[in-house]
């Protein structure tokens, strides 16, 4: 089956809203094994939408609509639908009473342009919407079927998985795409793809074909392999040799293949260890301990953290001598190690991490370029310092260097370094 994706609304064509809904429509449609062919954006124009749906109908096994199924003059999809499928809009009285008990439970009363929302195409199915007023719909037009979803997302998945689960995957017979990330910190993307493509190049002519995709995404890269299989087993049968195959080449340098980020795989070595953290974070800004306080439940091992961003809070807060800033400069391996061991002992905890660099765009030497940043992290087992040559924006450095940061912690609780 091939999905075409249809998203309407005039602010979609804006500089300021992009459609999203697509990604989600298009990553659910395919856990089934619909092809998604062909995306368009329209505006709230009934014309311009009357056009693309009726191209769409024409190409695809399946249209899916997002958007344009609110309340007012400008929602436009059900109007559009109604024209291109030769089908009047009748009103639902069910669904104006539904949409009135919403209201009734906020106190509120039905404004009357809420009935718009009751008009349904002859024949369509109204699905229920637990997040809002607008009700999706499904209809069956010859071969094509067109399935209409509300456009605030949190509206729209629950339709989506229902519609997915009920109507398009009994279909499918539980064929359709699996798919796995791996995640990979502390490599060059140019690397990483030199040693995987020759892993991951013969994928594609196996019984059961895994097409993978690189991403390289900031201080981190992505494998995203994907297998085409009849069911879920076989494709996690297939997903696991092939994952093994990329640990061989990539080693250590994977830190999750289930989808946790960095920060929730340090905090479960930390949790597991029974270890606590601080950090003194001077180019960071806080940036690393905001991340590591992402995941839930990281007051089990996170005590204290400072942002020493003068050389003044450095000796007073972590008591690094101000003699060692002066001979080695505040951005220099001496001082960051002296800046872990401060935290570690000043919040007594079992690790101290130490970041100090140049985030730039100013601030850089020829012997200590933008994007220097020192890594220190200290343990109650062993101690680690790294110097670190980062590139990009000041943003882009803060963001590397807490990266390295956890990613040095993480290599060092496994016994990779
Ligand atoms: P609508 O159903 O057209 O009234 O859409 C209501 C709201 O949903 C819009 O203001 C957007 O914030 C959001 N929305 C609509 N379409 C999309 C889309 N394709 N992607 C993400 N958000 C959307
Ligand atoms: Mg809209």
């Amino acid at each position: 089956m091939n999905a075409c994706i249809v998203a309407v609304g005039s602010e979609l064509l804006t500089p300021f809203r992009v459609d999203t809904n697509s990604l989600i429509i298009t990553e659910r449609l395919n856990t089934i094994g619909v092809d998604v062919r062909l995306k368009t954006v329209v505006g709230d124009d009934v014309d311009e939408l009357a056009r693309v749906l009726t191209s769409a109908l024409g190409n695809a096994d399946l249209v899916v609509c997002t958007g344009g199924l609110g309340p007012t003059e400008d929602d436009i999809t059900r109007d559009a639908v109604a024209r291109v499928l030769e089908r009047p809009l009748e009103l639902h009285e069910t669904i104006v009473d539904s949409i009135r008990s919403r209201f009734a439970k906020r106190g509120l009363t039905m404004p009357e342009i809420n009935r718009r929302q009751a008009m349904v195409p002859r024949g369509a199915a109204v699905l229920e919407n637990v997040n809002g007023t607008a009700p999706g719909l499904w209809l069956e037009h010859g071969r094509t079927r067109v399935l209409l979803l509300p456009g605030p997302p949190r509206e729209m998945t629950p339709i989506l998985e229902a519609v997915v689960r009920d109507r398009l995957a009994p279909a499918t017979a539980g064929a359709g795409l699996f798919r796995r990330v791996l995640r990979i910190a502390g490599r060059a993307e140019s690397d990483i793809d030199s040693r995987a493509q020759p892993v991951y190049g013969q994928w594609t002519s196996r019984p059961i074909p895994i097409s993978t995709t690189i991403l390289a995404v900031l201080g981190q890269i992505e494998l995203h392999l994907t297998a085409a299989a009849p069911n879920r087993a076989v494709a996690d049968e297939a997903l696991d040799a092939a994952m093994a195959e990329l640990q061989e080449v990539l080693g250590s340098s994977i830190y999750s293949t289930d989808g946790r980020q960095l920060e929730a795989v340090v905090g479960d070595l930390l949790r597991g260890a029974g270890w606590t953290i601080a950090a003194a974070e001077s180019c960071t800004g806080g940036l690393l301990t905001s991340r590591l306080t992402d995941v839930p439940g990281s007051s089990d091992y996170v005590a204290a953290s400072v942002v020493c961003y003068s050389n003044a809070t450095k000796v007073d807060w972590l008591n690094i001598p101000e003699a060692l800033i002066a001979e080695h400069g505040a951005v220099s391996e001496p001082v960051g190690r002296a800046m872990a061991e401060g935290i570690r002992a000043r919040a007594g905890t079992n690790v101290g991490l130490g970041v100090t660099g140049i985030a730039g765009p100013g601030g850089g030497t020829p012997e200590k370029p933008v994007g220097t940043v020192v890594v220190a992290v200290v343990t109650d087992r062993d101690t680690r310092v790294r110097t670190f040559q980062f590139f990009g924006s000041r943003e882009q450095v803060k963001y590397q260097s807490a990266q390295a940061a956890m990613n040095m912690l993480r290599l060092m609780m496994t016994g990779r370094i």
